[in-house]
């Protein structure tokens, strides 16, 4: 099979080809694990953590945790029978031990032995991939391939965030960024909270017009002050600068949710100039997000087809993955991007 293998980490601007394009042995199913045949996988930030070693992983690696495709196999996912030539998807969610306090409090996402797919285990940038059965999630008829597969992280993981943040209807929500995962939020929230208004904040004027285009209340940079104090902001940016301007708009008792698996080292001194009294007395909160459940990723998808949330996407080759990410690196993103098997 063909697969664009990661073997060793780099910076992403000084090698912008660090996916080598390799012919690779199919993987070998294993008792209670699904071979399936990719059909399409999203790209997302967390592969340009990987591949610039923000975060430590098994090298060398498929990436690729966005998958959609068709199983080889039939299995068992504990009672439910999963047949031959359904179609399946794989999110970051690769396996947790299913025993530890966390798991059995369906907290699965903080397990220690959480393993990601594309990070512990061979991910979709391939033709093929293995996961455990119990992992897999079958995909709804009313999605293609391409709109399924961006829903696997940035939707699912937007959902779980927009859960922590203890949005009421009615109350005002901010969105730091506008990528993947954010204006999948948007369309998620305007649903469940039709009375809440929702101001977006981006360095790009491409990405302000997107969200004003998708409803957004407001859109502005991120040194901008929007028309009111937020209830809860969501920041999805790699950096520091709008951790510190969300907590300047939020309400008193007001909370930022930071979904972000890493945050680059650039700009982290502005975290020094944090003043107390108008970014976090009034018991303010800042929360991370880490992870996500697989009842995340299934209430998701059952909520994206009632809300009818199909994410704006790109398509590449899988060949073309390192173009791909690039583009990213360089904030040149409209809705996600989608390799194409
Ligand atoms: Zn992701
Ligand atoms: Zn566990």
């Amino acid at each position: 099979m063909k697969a664009m293998r990661l073997r060793e980490t780099t910076s992403l601007s000084q090698n912008p080809t660090p996916l080598l394009y390799k012919d690779m042995p199919e993987p070998k199913i294993g008792s209670g694990e699904v071979l399936i045949r990719v059909t399409r996988c999203g790209v997302c930030h967390t592969e340009l953590d990987e591949i610039e070693g923000r975060m430590k992983l098994h090298l060398p690696i498929v990436l690729g945790h966005q998958v959609v495709g068709v199983l080889e196999s039939d299995a068992q996912r504990q009672a439910v029978a999963l047949q031959r030539g359904q179609r399946v998807g794989v999110a970051w969610i690769a396996s947790a031990c299913g025993k530890c306090p966390h798991c059995l409090a369906g907290d699965e996402n903080l397990c220690a032995e959480f393993k990601a797919t594309g990070r512990d285990i061979d991910g979709g940038y391939a033709e093929y991939m293995k996961v455990r059965a119990d992992f897999v999630h079958p995909i709804p008829d009313s999605f293609s391939d391409s709109e399924a597969a961006p829903l696997l992280c940035a939707g699912a993981i937007g959902y779980r965030s927009l859960r922590l943040t203890n949005l009421q209807d009615g109350q005002s929500l901010g969105l730091m960024g506008f990528g993947g995962s954010n204006h999948l939020v948007l369309k998620l929230a305007k649903y469940k909270f039709p009375k809440s208004n929702i101001f977006v904040f981006s360095r790009n004027v491409e990405e302000r017009e997107f969200a004003l285009s998708l409803g957004a209340a407001w859109a502005g940079t991120i040194d901008q002050s929007p028309p009111e104090a937020l209830d809860s902001v969501i920041d999805t940016t790699p950096v520091w600068g709008p951790v510190m301007a969300a907590m300047k708009c939020l309400r008193p008792g007001g909370r930022l949710v930071v979904n972000a698996i890493r945050k680059e080292e650039n700009d982290k001194d502005v975290l020094l100039k944090m003043d107390y009294p108008s970014q976090l007395w009034m018991e303010k909160e800042i929360k991370s997000v880490a992870n996500v459940t697989r009842a995340d990723v299934r209430e998701f998808l059952q909520i994206a087809v009632k809300a009818n949330i199909k994410p704006e996407f790109q398509e590449y080759e899988l060949k073309d993955a390192n173009h791909a990410l690039v583009e990213m690196k360089q904030g040149k993103i409209r809705g996600s991007k989608v390799l194409r098997m």
